[in-house]
């Protein structure tokens, strides 16, 4: 049965007036699966007033009273969880345990935005000068955005509007419109949960939509989440309208292996984080590189596990992969299997050959590939990919592995494979990346600590949630109080000069 989906506005399931509509997909077999709502600028104000309008009473909610609501939605979600993994499977095409990993990684930053009280603490300095105190307090923004890729339905919003609401914002979400329905899901749950009406609202919609919120007067900041060229664009646009903007953008994540590496690890975790969500994460590792010394063996190893991943639908529990998102987006990705070979790689694995014993014709599959012997030069290697490709690039040593992921544009994330530990303390130190991992090859921090890639993976200066993800949700006031004591006179008289401390 085909579904329609569409905007949550004012605590309530909001008919698109624009008339536009997008057809949702099941990646699986490639049929229209239901249409959603593309909004105009009316829904992006209609969206925004009811934000505002609920602002002044959440902002001053008590904190203790947010924290009942938060733990309540945190309770719904897990009761909830294999219901949104189901509909994210569903629309996205991932398989539906790595859907439930999604789930399980917003929730933990629900359980984090649970203890906002101690985050929002400010500090307090007595007697600064004779008789007087100073202090600073974390203040919500207001009306804050949100507008989140397609990869992540259910998490990356997560990453955003747990922290904004709990430091007392009132949030508007702009979902991708190719997987729509998490973000109601998740609406549906707030209102559950107790949140008054307009605090969480969602607006679907393209490019339209977009611009309306970043030329919003009433919404205060921006949190992007996509491909690079439009974070570029969101950060100047929302930026050039007076935002308070992060905009987190593409990533080519490079896996360096260096000749003392445990190379069944290097070959389960290349190919676990190449294929996994079929390349379609932004931790996805897509460039392998490895000393020459062992480039053979680290390919043999993965080529021999490759071979052993079942592709196919995501509600299929045997599946390992599922199809691409898009029939546009699988036929790009599979363009650069014939670039890569044009531009002299070799290709080690062709996944346009996997089997997909139990997938629909019409399905958007792709199988693992792998290009090996790639030079820096080609498109293969230069483009951010986002589908099941791995990239070997040969280097001559630990120096030349280093040179080759400080000169590529992106810095999202980057894994080192060695059991040199003066090396990994090394490559931590040296790498242009922001986000690290040693022998671990998706280091995806946990809520507490923060998300954010360096260069072109982001725009702005604040990474999502943690303790950045309130930074950027609050803005700080100091204020400078002095209390008339009864037995001390007020004031030692007029004083023109620029105030002192004593
Ligand atoms: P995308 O940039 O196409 O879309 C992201 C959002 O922007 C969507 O809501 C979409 O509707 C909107 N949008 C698309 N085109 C627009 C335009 N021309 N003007 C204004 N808005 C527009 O990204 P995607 O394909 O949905 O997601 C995949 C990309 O996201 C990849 O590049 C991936 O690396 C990136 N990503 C990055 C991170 C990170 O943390 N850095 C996390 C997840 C995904």
């Amino acid at each position: 049965m085909s579904k329609h989906v569409t905007h949550w506005i004012g605590g309530r399931a909001h008919e698109g007036a624009a008339g536009r509509r997008g057809d949702i997909h099941d990646p699986a077999s490639g049929r229209v699966s239901g249409t959603v709502d593309l909004a105009g600028a009316g829904e992006v104000d209609a969206a925004v007033a009811a934000a505002r309008e609920a602002f002044p009473g959440w902002r001053d909610t008590p904190l203790s009273r947010r924290v009942q609501i938060l733990f309540r939605f945190r309770e719904l979600l897990a009761r909830d969880q294999d219901r949104l993994a189901e509909l994210i499977s569903a629309e996205h095409g991932k398989v539906f345990s790595d859907a439930r990993g999604e789930v399980a990684r917003g929730l933990e930053v629900v359980d984090f935005a649970c203890g906002i009280p101690h985050l929002l603490k400010g500090g307090y300095s007595e007697n600064v000068s004779t008789g007087v105190d100073s202090y600073s307090i974390l203040q919500p923004l207001g009306v804050v955005a949100g507008i989140t890729p397609f990869n992540f339905p259910a998490m990356v919003p997560m990453w955003m509007f747990p922290i904004a609401i709990a430091c007392g914002n009132t949030f508007v979400l702009k979902p991708s419109e190719k997987d729509p329905s998490a973000a109601v899901l998740l609406a549906g749950l707030w209102a559950e949960a107790g949140l008054p009406a307009g605090v969480f609202n969602v607006v679907h919609g393209d490019k339209e939509a977009v611009d309306a919120v970043l030329e919003h007067p009433g919404v205060a900041a921006v949190s992007f989440v996509g491909s690079t060229p439009i974070a570029r664009y969101v950060y100047r646009t929302a930026a050039g309208h007076g935002k308070r903007v992060q905009a987190l953008g593409g990533a080519k994540n490079h896996m360096v292996v260096l000749p003392d590496a445990d190379l069944d690890l290097a070959a389960d975790s290349a190919v676990s984080a190449g294929f996994g969500s079929a390349g379609e994460r932004c931790m996805a590792i897509s460039a392998v590189a490895v000393v020459d010394s062992v480039a053979d063996g680290l390919v043999e190893r993965i080529r021999d596990r490759v071979s052993r991943l079942r592709v196919g639908p995501g509600d299929d529990d045997r599946s390992d992969m599922g199809p691409l998102v898009t029939r546009e987006h699988r036929d790009k990705v599979a363009s650069y299997l014939e670039s890569g070979v044009r531009e002299g790689a070799t290709l080690a694995i062709d996944g346009r050959v996997h089997p997909v014993p139990d997938g629909d014709p019409g399905g958007f599959w792709l199988g693992p590939s792998l290009l090996d012997r790639v030079g820096p030069e080609m498109a293969c290697y230069r483009d951010e990919i986002f589908g099941p490709v791995l990239s070997v690039l040969r280097v001559r040593d630990y120096d030349e592995a280093v040179e080759l992921v400080n000169a590529n544009p992106y810095g999202n994330g980057t894994a080192i494979f060695t059991n040199d530990g003066g090396a990994a303390r090394r490559f931590q130190n040296e790498v242009q990346v922001g986000m690290v991992g040693i022998n671990v090859p998706i280091p995806v921090p946990v809520a507490y600590y923060s998300f954010g890639g360096w260069k072109q993976s982001l725009f702005g200066d604040s990474h999502a949630h943690g303790t950045e993800g309130v930074h950027f949700y609050t803005r700080t006031k100091a204020v400078t109080a002095r209390w008339t004591d009864p037995g001390r006179r007020p004031s030692g008289g007029v004083d023109l000069g620029f105030p002192t401390n004593g």
